[in-house]
This record gives structure tokens, C-alpha cells and sequence, in this order.
């Protein structure tokens, strides 16, 4: 049974027994852990924890998917929720005709959004069909402008988009492409940012990004840059590790895109609303968008929306080339869903009342720095983060270029250490990441880094143990 694959090794404690060998095609989920591991149900969820079947508790070190922002019980998204469905539980907003609370939520979205203007809101109700629909979009719009040239799209390694087909074929991960005959041809990759990793000996951040604009010039060059059409980046690499940019490193890429007339599209699934200390990734790193993903802290998770933000220029095109090309035959029967527009306006005027910004620039060098704090332990490679997101990679002597062996799962032994000691957190490969949601307090931090460092020094001993084996 393989330990080192993406998923975290369940403990048995947790599962609920009368669900062994379930019905559920479960996503992300290996075939032998739902027919041979009892699932683990959670029923309810409080603040920052949430509870299984069987009353454990455990702190949601993840917020489900980096997403529950608020948090697991917040009553006012429930009341607008139990509102909006009493009222108009849906209705849609193809030709024009729509609903208020999807109206209202594209007007507050654009006037947060600030690191430039943004033209127009599309509604979606993932992450993944967003980034689907900025490829539909980029294309149509050049073709629109007469230039049916420009199809290619350029991510990067090591990058999360989502798992539909075109999503998972702008990811940069591996498990995600193998068996699925994917990435789609139109779709590149350029290196994965990741300084610890990849620079050369003697290499500095700013150098190592001069390299990394340079590699993306040449792959454009070699391509045609007429053939290019957009560039995708999540401001911090999420799934892959949460994988900061080097210094310099968005200014660069963006001076090399802008040389060649490619828009830049900013994947802040994850990012927006708060996670980095700042409204938005794109805030904290200068980054100037064309068009830009979100969903999750959307709705701090509660309904699922996602959502692009699309420039003036581009708006602006698909509107006035629309008697040429007919209407913009794109959407799907719950883009902006009036129930999940509704709970997002309400998670959007908490966020502002609240001042989550600044709620979680307070909280996170407690966090980071108590995490940090364990960097000096032996099986620890890197520990990374900002604002309220982290990664830790584990390896052997503390180099990137000694990987543990893939079979002992040293990410799965931790996660499940953790699991033990009532700690939810994210595991792939010899990583592992941690999301909290906003609202957890310094009390919770010092749970969290406590329960953090106890799976730590378990994981430590496995480890000796494995190795005098
Ligand atoms: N982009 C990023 C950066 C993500 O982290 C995710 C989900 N983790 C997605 C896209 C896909 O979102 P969804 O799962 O809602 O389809």
C-alpha cells in the first residue's frame, strides 16, 4: 500500500465504520482508502474546528480547502443564505435577465479589487470552471480582434488551477496529467518559482528570477509570441506547496509578458479576500492582471461560487464586438446563483466590518514565527509561508536534492501524527500545508503549533526508526 501518494494516511480513529467500501467515487482519493479504510465523516463544525461522527474534535488547520475564512459556524452567512432562499432560492442570468444579489455581488467585487480597475464580473461556481472560462474568454476575445493566432496559454510547474480538463492541463502537476491524456496541447509550462529548490549554487532571489524571466522570454520566442495568448499564475503557489515568488520575481515575468502583448491572468482562488495580508495576491506583489480568478473565500466556502474579474479593454471587446460574433455563448445554469451571490455579499460586508485584512496581518507572525521556530529540525528542508498560509518540506539533511525515500510517505506520517492529536492539515508528497481560517485565535494558533510540534518530534522518531532499519 503506497503511504507517499498525494493522500494523507487516515488513522483508523476517526472513521466511521458503518461507511467502509462506500459508494462514493470520492475525489482525490486513492481506490484501496475507501474500500479498505473507514471514511472519516465530518458531521459539524464550529469557529475553527470541526467534528467527526464519532465527537473527535479536530482544528481545521486547512479550512476545509483553504476556504471556510469565516470559519465554521458564522450565523449571519446561514441567515443570508435561509433569506435569499426564501425569497428566490434561484433563478438564472443568461439573456440578460438575472437577479439582484448577483448584480449587487459583481458591483462590490469590482470595488474591492484596487490593485487596478477591473471592467466586468463573471459568475462560475469553482475555481476550476473559472479558469476554464478565462481560456473561453482569451480566446474569444482575440479572436475578436482578428488575431485567431494567439491559443496558447503558458503556466507554470508545480501550479494548482483546478481538475477539469482545461484546469487540470494549466496545472503543473504531475498526478494530475498521467492517465487523464492531458495537459492540452495549446498549454505550456515555464518553471516553477521556487527558490530554495531550484536556484543554482551562489544564486541570488533577484538573480534567480532574472533566470526564471529569462527561461519565459525564450519559451515565448521559441513559440512565437504571436501564438501566445496568456500567462496564468497563482500569486502564491498553493497546492504545489505554497510556493512564495522570489524577490523581484512578478515584476520581471510581467515586464517579459507585457514585451510580447500576453495578458496575465491572476489564479487567487486561494489568495483573495485576506490569506496573504492583503485584500489580494496581486496587491502584495504589484501585480497589474487582465483578468482574475476567485472563488472559495468567495463565500468564505459556504456556497460554491467562483468568479473572474475581467478588464475594461477586454470587457470592452467582447461587448462591442458582439454584433460580429454574436453573443458570448458561454455560462452555466448557476452562473451567479442568487443563494450563493447572497451568502458572498454577506461574507464581503463581514470581511470590511471585521477588518479581516488587518485581522490576519495581527495573527500571522504568530503564526509563521511559531511555526518557523522548528526549522531547525532535522527532517525539515523549508518552512514557508505568509499571512495565514504555510508549507513545510520534508527531507533528508535538509537538502532539496535528498528526498526522502517516496515509499516511507514522511508527508502522510505527519499529516496522520497530526490527524492523531486533532489537527486537519493538507498533504502531497513530502509536503504538507496549513490554511487556518481567518478567525482563528491566538489561543488556536498556539494549539495549532503545539500539536504541529508534538507530530513533528513523532514524525522524527518514525523516521530513525525507518532509517536504522
Ligand atoms: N485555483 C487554485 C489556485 C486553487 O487552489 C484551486 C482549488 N484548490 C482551484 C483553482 C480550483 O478550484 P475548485 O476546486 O473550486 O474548482
Amino acid at each position: 500500500r503506497q503511504a507517499s501518494s498525494e493522500v494523507s494516511l487516515q488513522t483508523e480513529q476517526g472513521g466511521e465504520k458503518g461507511y467502509k467500501g462506500h459508494d462514493m467515487l470520492a475525489p482525490f482519493t486513492a481506490g484501496w482508502q475507501s474500500t479498505d479504510l473507514h471514511p472519516l465523516v465530518i458531521e459539524r463544525s464550529e469557529g475553527s474546528y470541526v467534528y467527526d461522527s464519532n465527537g473527535k474534535k479536530y482544528l481545521d488547520a486547512l479550512a476545509g480547502l483553504w476556504c471556510t475564512a469565516l470559519g465554521g459556524n458564522e450565523p449571519r452567512l446561514v441567515e443570508a443564505a435561509t433569506k435569499q432562499l426564501n425569497k428566490l432560492p434561484f433563478y438564472h442570468s443568461f439573456w440578460n435577465r438575472t437577479t439582484r444579489p448577483s448584480l449587487d455581488l459583481a458591483k462590490e467585487i469590482l470595488e474591492i479589487f484596487t490593485a487596478r480597475k477591473m471592467g466586468k464580473v463573471f459568475f462560475t461556481n469553482s475555481g476550476s470552471e473559472a479558469n476554464d472560462s478565462q481560456v473561453k474568454l482569451v480566446w474569444y476575445y482575440f479572436n475578436a480582434l482578428g488575431r485567431p493566432n494567439k491559443k496558447k496559454f503558458i503556466a507554470r510547474t508545480k501550479s494548482y488551477h483546478g481538475s477539469t480538463l482545461i484546469s487540470a492541463s494549466l496545472s503543473g502537476l504531475q498526478n494530475l496529467h498521467q492517465k487523464f491524456d492531458l495537459p492540452a496541447p495549446f498549454v505550456l509550462h515555464t518553471d516553477c518559482p521556487h527558490y530554495w529548490r531550484f536556484h543554482l549554487p551562489g544564486e541570488t532571489e533577484e538573480e534567480f528570477s532574472t533566470r526564471l524571466a529569462n527561461n519565459l522570454e525564450n519559451l515565448i520566442l521559441k513559440e512565437g509570441p504571436d501564438t501566445i495568448a496568456a500567462f496564468i499564475a497563482e500569486p502564491v503557489m498553493g497546492a504545489g506547496g505554497v510556493i512564495l515568488p522570489p524577490k523581484t520575481y512578478f515584476e520581471k515575468v510581467q515586464a517579459v509578458i507585457k514585451k510580447y502583448d500576453i495578458l496575465f491572468i491572476a489564479d487567487e482562488v486561494i489568495t483573495a479576500f485576506g490569506r496573504l495580508g492583503t485584500m489580494f495576491g496581486c496587491d502584495k506583489y504589484h501585480i497589474q492582471p487582465d483578468l482574475v480568478s476567485i472563488a472559495k473565500a468567495l463565500s468564505s466556502a459556504y456556497m460554491p461560487i467562483g468568479a473572474i474579474l475581467v478588464s475594461p479593454e477586454i470587457s470592452e471587446v467582447i461587448h462591442s464586438q458582439s454584433s460580429k460574433l454574436g453573443s458570448f455563448s458561454h455560462g452555466f445554469t448557476y452562473s451567479g446563483h442568487p443563494v450563493a451571490c447572497a451568502v458572498a455579499l454577506e461574507a464581503l460586508k463581514i470581511y470590511k466590518e471585521r477588518n479581516i485584512v488587518e485581522k490576519v496581518q495581527a495573527i500571522s507572525p504568530r503564526f509563521q514565527n511559531g511555526i518557523k521556530s522548528f526549522s531547525e529540525s532535522p527532517i525539515i528542508g523549508e518552512i514557508r509561508g505568509t499571512g495565514l498560509v504555510l508549507g513545510t518540506e520534508f527531507t533528508d539533511n535538509k537538502s532539496p536534492n535528498q528526498p526522502f525515500p517516496s515509499e516511507w510517505g514522511v508527508g502522510a506520517i505527519f499529516g496522520a501524527e497530526c490527524e492523531k492529536r486533532g489537527m486537519l492539515v493538507r498533504v502531497a508528497g513530502d509536503s504538507m500545508m496549513m490554511a487556518p481560517p481567518f478567525i482563528i485565535s491566538p489561543e488556536e494558533v498556539d494549539e495549532l503549533i503545539s500539536i504541529y510540534g508534538e507530530s513533528l518530534r513523532s514524525t522524527e522518531r518514525i523516521i530513525e526508526e525507518l532509517k536504522s532499519q
